[in-house]
């Protein structure tokens, strides 16, 4: 028998709407819809509230006063903890990658120092090599002052998080039958793994058999492949059930990082400008920029000439589309 799943914390909006992009499925020729995922909140918009909702749970079962994470400095992640951490009256220490010590506040930073958070900014070499092992000092700062930290890892993608995206998948499986509508193909933007691992945990616990495909906006296909395959199994341990899914079983669609993670080039930005003013939806440069760009290139190659009804999942982002005004041309 599989166990219950783990508690939450009830905090996102839910059900994000699922609405038909008219115009831009009518160019594509296939229907294309999009879940609002971005509008889960306004201070913890986007995808990582639902994650949240399982790792905060998790947090608050320990008995933990505060949550410690990290990621970069635009990071959507760390904004949505500190806005959670000061609605549940918890401590937040957010670790910051920044190769300036002093940036100006801006984005979702700037909502960070709003919101109180601690932030401390560490460099980029530091953030790769050392993160676990300063958010463990951290911790054990806040320990010794009193308190009782709890870690998120970066993006709450790990086993207890994921479960974020698996209930997200069943919101949809209700969607489906309200809508009268079936999406045969989900696709997601992959920045550290654990949404699209909790919609392909989904796919495989329920038998559902859709295409889940993810557009990696860092790293590379062999490394998420990897990666989601080990969130995976991590959640099933959460289920004493123990799931298999196979590094060559997950679908990433690489070769849109571009420059690299929170870089832009000219043509994503444009692609966002006139997604904009296609649909009235706006796009973030880091990630679902990227993912919707990326989808529509391998669509055009005919990558996903048999798909009928797709679903694009807007994680958010709006935030991070601030600092990157002056790159953008009108
Ligand atoms: C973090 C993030 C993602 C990627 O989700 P992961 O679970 O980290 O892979 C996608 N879109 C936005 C806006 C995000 O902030």
């Amino acid at each position: 028998m599989m166990k219950p799943f783990p508690n939450r914390v009830p905090m996102a909006n839910l059900p994000t709407r699922i609405e038909m992009l008219n115009r831009f499925s009518q160019e594509l020729g296939v229907s294309v819809f999009i879940k609002r995922d971005d509008l889960t909140g306004m201070e913890f918009s986007g995808n990582k509230i639902r994650k949240l909702e399982y790792s905060v749970g998790e947090a608050v079962n320990m008995g933990a006063d505060t949550l410690i994470t990290c990621g970069g400095l635009q990071s959507n992640h760390c904004r949505a903890t500190a806005a959670v951490a000061v609605k549940l009256g918890l401590r937040c220490c957010l670790v910051l990658r920044n190769g300036e010590p002093e940036p100006p506040a801006d984005g979702n930073y700037f909502i960070d120092k709003i919101l109180g958070a601690d932030v401390r900014i560490i460099d980029a070499e530091s953030y790769r090599s050392r993160r676990s092992e300063i958010m463990e000092e951290i911790a054990e700062e806040y320990n010794a002052a009193g308190h009782k930290a709890y870690i998120i890892p970066e993006g709450a993608s790990n086993g207890i998080g994921t479960f974020g995206y698996l209930t997200c998948m069943q919101e949809i499986m209700e969607q489906e039958k309200l809508l009268g509508v079936t999406f045969d193909t989900i696709i997601d933007a992959v920045g550290s793994g654990g949404t699209f691992a909790g919609l392909c945990l989904a796919n495989r616990l329920y038998g559902l058999n859709k295409r889940i495909a993810g557009v990696n906006v860092c790293d590379d296909a062999e490394f998420f492949q990897k990666r989601v395959s080990e969130i995976v199994e991590e959640a099933g341990r959460y289920l004493d059930e123990p799931v298999e899914i196979r590094p060559e079983e997950v679908e990433i669609l690489d070769g849109y990082v571009g420059r690299g993670y929170a870089l832009s080039q000219k043509e994503e930005l444009d692609f966002i400008r006139d997604f904009a003013r296609k649909e009235g939806v706006i796009l973030d440069p880091v990630y679902t920029g990227k993912c919707l760009y990326g989808f529509t290139k391998e669509f055009e190659k005919g990558r996903f000439s048999d798909s009928k009804n797709i679903l694009f999942i807007h994680t958010g982002g709006l935030f991070g589309l601030f600092p990157a005004r002056d790159q953008f041309t009108f």
